[in-house]
């Protein structure tokens, strides 16, 4: 049994100081802290042992190797050579020590224990004696590289010259001051969190009115502040932080909603601007509004939650629908391949959320919690827990590179802040699991543990017996009876009484899921709901048991008509999984696939697959291209998995969202030489496709922008080409080209000229006998040539001096 220094990651025990007459409070529902849960096996077992076990280490090693750790050493003259990496790199080291902090709290390791007494005597070395620390700066104090300005601060959120830039100063402190407390109260050392202290001194001496008043360039200070006060007691940083978020929106710094810096924090009311930012912004003003009863904030959190919830989250939970500034669409706006989702604005999404019930007591936000951790923030990481996923879409074609430039997971990238976030929250999920208020013990997620729970003066000792989320039946076990009277209120998650998400941007199509069953001791119970949970009184007592059923059916989600990217479309779930299917499991290719209403689809356990998964199995149709060029289904299985496991039998086609009737499929092309030739080419613009080479699917003219196209856009009067591999030797004849030329409303244009060279298995040849290039818009441009065998042709093409290109249909013909 874990029985240590109380830890949270929200809220944690009330700290109550007599500042003036104020009384300061804390969350009114308290979390019970991940040390007090000790998870057994399961799902989280497995989740939490290659975090402990792989991706902390893992995590350490690539700082290393990258030059993170040595910017400290450098700081600290301990070793020569200059600055190495992006300024904000700071920032991912202090993430991987909370992270390991996390484990060495349920998880004594001696070893992990001398690692971090190591780095931190590096990170104490760098840091300046007035307690200023940023690498970048100490290693450079005259000329400090990449977004650093010569002058401390001022460039944090664009510099006062106007220069828009953001040197990340206070977002990396704020994550020094999470890792601090994390290691204090795991160990009980004092090494980094005196660094913090120091730190956050010095930014306090700084702030102030009539001082620097400019907001955080990156939010993330201001929440990391609030649990510094928390361990601290010191009111000074619970009121900078107010400072820090009262400075947004007040003229000062970059003026943007990219910034969440366009008006005053409490007349926000929408979610915009850069995701993460925006997100960790929001948390430090719940956490205000909860701590100083701040009214405005309140009003201003609610609303800024309910335009998230109703209008700007994926299905997954995922947030920031586009890769140009990591940022939120417009409402409705929820893309499918080319959705962004960052996995830490996932996370940021669940730290939120589980803000957002600890102040309101509703279980709908331990439901958008529940749907972004098993889904849009589960995703980020491998089951081997050493590759990681920065982008998660929710449509792959299995070759465009949407995770900052790769197909699929990838082993570590430049800028790291998603798996360094994946390494410090993993380790925090039991701590979402259970809260209490008076003498209400809440159950917030369901994972099969042993918890302590304090409750006033007594602690309720309980174990969850579950296989969750792959099977909705859950039992509870009362191990000590030194509580008394107490009640016990378990989550009604929404999809089991039929509501998806806690607004109108999801529904349930079909089935409402049978009416969750509890019973105590044996004894039915009637389920009575209030708030999204469950209760039940009663003076509890060693050996009571609680059997509680969440019956979870296949269901077919559909979004709001006013999402147009899922018009006609379901995304299939069970339980709090959101599932996919796989070109793994559908002969290589998913978007032919149709999902009609009354298609039959089973659970079943697959202990072999993917970790050991459950798949939903059963009947579909694909849309096929006839001889004729008519569209046709026939009937094909289909197997569904989990969308957080896919990504992981190679580059993969991928689609969440299924059609519901064949007119929004695109048919598999009718097996022509093209049909099924490989396709490549010399460059793609995404989210155009090389597969609208050889889709089958006509224009109406050249400028149709309503069917998938190629294009090699934003490359302007190069050289550009696109080619066929066969599979076996083939003789071709001629081709048919349909040039994609969007005049009027884009720059691309059909090509100055072109040409076809074709392949022997060896060596490029020019076809022999070409008749004139075919270069008119609006129709196919046949070219005819000597027919010959070859395993591969190519359509080269010059493209017009200052325009672009692209191709809506390539036709080979032998
Ligand atoms: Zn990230």
């Amino acid at each position: 049994m874990v029985k240590s220094v109380w830890i949270s990651c929200a809220a944690a025990v009330a700290v109550r100081l007599s500042a003036g007459a104020e009384e300061v409070k804390d969350y009114p529902i308290q979390p019970t802290p991940f040390t007090a849960v000790k998870v057994e096996d399961g799902f989280w077992g497995a989740r939490l042992e290659t975090n402990r076990a792989v991706t902390v280490w893992y995590a350490f090693k690539q700082c290393e190797e990258t030059g993170r750790i040595d910017n400290f050493a450098k700081a600290a003259r301990l070793m020569p050579g200059s600055f190495r990496g992006t300024p904000f790199d700071d920032s991912d080291v202090y993430k991987v020590i909370e992270g390991a902090a996390y484990s060495l709290a349920t998880h004594p390791d001696p070893k992990l224990d001398a690692y971090l007494d190591g780095l931190i005597a590096k990170i104490a070395a760098a840091q300046e004696p007035d307690g200023y620390l940023y690498t970048a700066r100490t290693i450079h104090p005259d000329n400090p590289p990449g977004i650093a300005s010569p002058k401390r601060w001022l460039n944090d959120c664009g510099d006062l010259k106007g220069k828009y830039g953001d040197s990340h100063e206070l977002y990396n402190v704020g994550h020094l001051y999470e890792a601090a407390v994390a290691h204090y109260q795991a160990t009980g050392k004092r090494t980094l969190l005196d660094v913090a202290i120091r730190s956050a001194d010095l930014v306090a001496s700084v702030w102030g009115s009539g001082k620097l008043e400019i907001p955080s360039g990156h939010p993330e200070i201001e929440l990391s502040l609030v649990k510094l006060y928390r361990v601290t007691g010191k009111r000074t940083y619970l009121d900078l932080a107010r400072f820090l978020l009262e400075c947004r929106g007040r003229g000062k710094g970059i003026p943007l909603a990219q910034y969440a810096n366009h008006k005053p924090v409490s007349e926000q009311n929408e979610l915009v601007g850069h995701a993460v930012r925006s997100v960790y912004m929001v948390c430090a003003m719940t956490d205000i509004a909860a701590i100083l009863g701040d009214g405005p904030y309140r009003k201003a959190v609610d609303a800024m939650w309910f335009d998230m919830a109703s209008h700007k989250m994926a299905v997954t939970g995922g947030l920031g629908a586009r890769h140009g500034g990591e940022a939120m669409g417009d409402a409705y706006e929820l893309p499918n391949a080319e959705a962004y989702n960052e996995t830490c604005a996932g996370i940021a999404n669940a730290l939120w959320n589980h803000r957002m019930f600890l102040l309101s007591g509703e279980g709908k936000h331990l439901d958008v919690l529940e749907r972004v951790l098993y889904n849009g923030v589960l995703s980020g990481v491998s089951l081997s827990g050493d590759r990681f996923f920065y982008v998660n879409p929710l449509a792959s074609d299995g070759t465009y590179p949407f995770n900052q430039g790769h197909t699929d997971r990838f082993p570590w990238t430049g800028c790291a802040c998603c798996p360094v976030n994946i390494a410090r929250f993993i380790p925090s999920v039991p701590g979402f699991a259970y809260a209490t208020r008076g003498r209400s013990v809440y159950v917030g997620l369901y994972l099969a543990s042993v918890a302590e729970i304090p409750l006033g003066n007594d602690t309720v000792t309980l174990r969850q017996v579950t296989d969750y989320p792959w099977n909705g039946k859950v039992r509870f076990e009362v191990l000590n009876d030194a509580a008394g009277e107490w009640e016990l209120k378990l989550r009604v998650p929404g999809w089991a009484t039929g509501e998806a998400v806690p607004s109108d941007l999801y529904r349930i199509v079909s089935p409402a899921a049978p009416a969750p069953r509890l019973t105590v001791n044996g004894q039915p119970v009637r389920v009575v709901t209030e708030q999204g949970f469950a209760g039940v009184t009663r003076t509890w007592k060693r050996g009571d048991a609680v059997e509680w059923e969440l019956p979870m059916p296949v269901q077919r989600v559909a979004a709001n008509g006013k999402v147009l990217a899922n018009a006609g479309r379901v995304a299939l779930e069970r339980g709090p999984l959101v599932y996919c299917v796989e070109g793994a499991d559908q002969g290589g290719q998913v978007t032919q696939l149709v999902s009609a209403d009354d298609a039959v689809l089973k659970a079943e356990r697959r202990p072999s697959l993917l970790g050991g998964v459950t798949v939903l199995n059963g009947e579909a149709a694909e849309a096929f291209h006839r001889e004729d060029g008519s569209v046709a289904l026939r009937p094909v299985g289909l197997t569904a998995v989990p969308y957080h496991v896919w990504c992981h039998r190679g580059h993969n086609p991928m689609a969440v969202w299924l059609p519901r009737a064949a007119d929004k499929a695109t048919p598999l092309p009718y097996p022509t030489l093209a049909g099924q030739a490989k396709v490549l080419a010399s460059h793609t613009n995404p989210p155009d496709t090389a597969a609208a080479l050889n889709d089958q699917i006509l224009p109406a003219k050249s400028g149709d922008t309503s069917i998938p196209r190629f294009t090699w856009w934003d490359r302007k009067g190069t050289v550009e080409w696109v080619q066929y591999d066969f599979s076996k030797p083939s003789k071709v004849a001629s081709v048919e080209v349909y040039w994609f030329d969007d005049e009027g409303i884009g720059a691309c244009r059909v090509p100055q000229s072109c040409k076809l060279t074709w392949h022997d298995g060896t060596e490029w040849h020019p076809v022999a006998n070409a008749s004139a290039p075919g270069l008119r818009k609006d129709r196919f441009n046949r070219m005819t040539f000597d027919p010959v065998t070859m395993s591969a042709l190519r359509l080269e093409v010059q493209l017009q001096p200052e325009f672009s290109g692209g191709i809506l249909e390539w036709r080979v013909l032998p």
